[in-house]
């Protein structure tokens, strides 16, 4: 049993994490940038440690710094949270070596899976249906290139093994500019990744985005607490996320969940991973795994009753999964609004301090942010200030309890795209549910 774990990150993640160690009876050290030092939980933190300037590089992606944060408050365990250097695998290797449980799996894991075309070997191998391309990465000569382009079948999308983040990828949709998107996708890759690694897949036209969440020990339990439809996205940055995804049905869970069982344990999976697939015609086809909690956590874990941050503390101080898949049922329907500071209309980021902030309340609502009155929203991080949740019996009436708690929440001094969410819950074709990962895109483009 963990018995005091550092939280390497910030805002609503790091109060996230601090508010499980407090349920579990676990002391709590936030470590925190310059810009940082009035964060919510690292008030609430039992010890705090100022680990540089506000630069995300010099102070949470600070290793060194980090390393000895956890040292001299003798901490046992490192969490990561998401982003900074939750999918490094070099940070895992160090705390490990440096003698503290990493709150994640195993620094080779998130190697093996961290690079796209060995991730893609990898489930190809345990059998999870990945979508169609070159088998492997892609070689130099020209014309073995086209020809697999030819196979696959145009559009296609060439795609940086080392790639993150929505970039280094290019669609392709005739002969005549293959080769030289090819050759663009390369320099950029290895100028942005430091590999230059290429491969090739069909390209889906209007795919949703699917995703399994799993969790597995390291005494070789794993379960899947089924998916989250993640289709809302703007710039392939999620917006508003829920579970369980419209028209997925529980034959089509439970195949899925039976083989990405099978991967976690092929794999050697530890902790709390997603698989990401994209789902067009009827079928999944596997698009990468994120080895670490996500933003979206809540929506599984009100659908399933299962404290993801909790499991995944557990795994990491050596106990088993409380749950097993025979456990696990999937109730109600839950949704979340990613509230950004930023423009309503141009999405530019908007920090600045908050004036007044008022919680929305009521059944089935959950709001995960860091936010009080009189906080200021630095500029320097992701401009995501609060996770609205809303859970109901049903999806309409997770609908209605979202609009009525974005019409209740209170966020002013800075701009926000609240107004955005109270359009999508108002949206026909939101309410229908099932639109694929262009639909937010469409709907913002203004009308000629
Ligand atoms: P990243 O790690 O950069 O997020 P992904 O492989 O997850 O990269 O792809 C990001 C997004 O790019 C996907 O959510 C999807 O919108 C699009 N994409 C990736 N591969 C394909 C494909 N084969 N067909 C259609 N869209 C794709």
């Amino acid at each position: 049993m963990l018995e005091k774990i550092l939280i390497a990150n910030r805002g609503e993640i790091a109060l996230r994490i601090l508010r499980a160690c407090r349920e579990m009876g676990i002391a709590t050290v936030a470590v925190h940038s310059d810009a940082d030092r009035e964060l919510k939980h690292v008030r609430l933190a039992d010890e705090s440690v100022c680990i540089g300037p506000a630069a995300s590089s010099e102070s949470y992606l600070n290793v060194p710094a980090i390393i000895s944060a956890a040292e001299v408050t003798d901490a046992g365990a490192i969490h990561p949270g998401y982003g900074f250097l939750a999918e490094n695998a070099d940070f895992a290797e160090r705390v490990e070596s440096s003698g503290f449980a990493f709150i994640g799996p195993r620094a080779e894991t998130i190697r093996l899976m961290g690079d796209k075309v060995s991730a893609k070997n990898a489930m190809i191998a345990a059998g999870v249906p990945c979508v169609p391309g070159s088998e492997g990465a892609l070689g130099d000569d020209p014309e073995e290139n086209l020809r697999l382009a030819r196979d696959i079948g145009y559009p296609v999308i060439v795609k940086a093994s080392g790639g993150g983040g929505g970039r280094g990828m290019r669609v392709v949709h005739g002969e005549a500019s293959l080769l030289s998107a090819i050759a663009l996708t390369q320099t950029e890759a290895s100028q942005a990744f430091g590999n230059d690694m290429l491969y090739m897949e069909k390209y889906l036209e209007h795919p949703r985005h699917i995703e399994f969440q799993v969790l597995a020990d390291t005494h070789g339990n794993a379960v899947c607490l089924g998916e989250r439809d993640c289709s809302m996205q703007r710039r392939h940055q999620k917006v508003i996320e829920e579970a369980p995804a419209p028209g997925i049905t529980p034959e089509m869970r439970d195949r899925m969940s039976e083989r990405l069982i099978r991967a976690c344990q092929e794999i050697g999976y530890r902790g709390a991973g997603t698989f990401e697939f994209l789902f067009e015609n009827g079928e999944f086809y596997f698009i990468e795994m994120n080895t670490r909690i996500q933003v979206e956590h809540p929506v599984t874990e009100l659908v399933t009753g299962v404290d993801l941050i909790r499991e995944q503390i557990r795994v990491a101080g050596g106990e088993a999964l409380s749950i097993t898949q025979s456990d696990l049922r999937i109730q109600g329907h839950a949704i979340e609004c990613r509230i950004n500071a930023e423009d309503p209309v141009k999405f530019l980021p908007s920090p600045g301090t908050v004036t007044q902030y008022h919680a929305p309340g009521g059944p089935g609502i959950r709001v995960d942010t860091h936010l009080y009155n009189g906080y200021t929203v630095p500029p320097y991080y992701d401009s995501m200030i609060a996770k609205l949740i809303a859970y109901g019996p049903t999806r309409d009436i997770a609908i209605a309890r979202m609009r009525g708690a974005l019409g209740e929440i209170v966020i002013d001094g800075i701009n926000t795209n609240i107004l955005l969410h109270i359009d999508l819950m108002n949206d026909p074709n939101f309410q229908a549910g099932g639109s694929n990962i262009h639909y937010l895109e469409k709907k913002l483009k203004p009308l000629p």
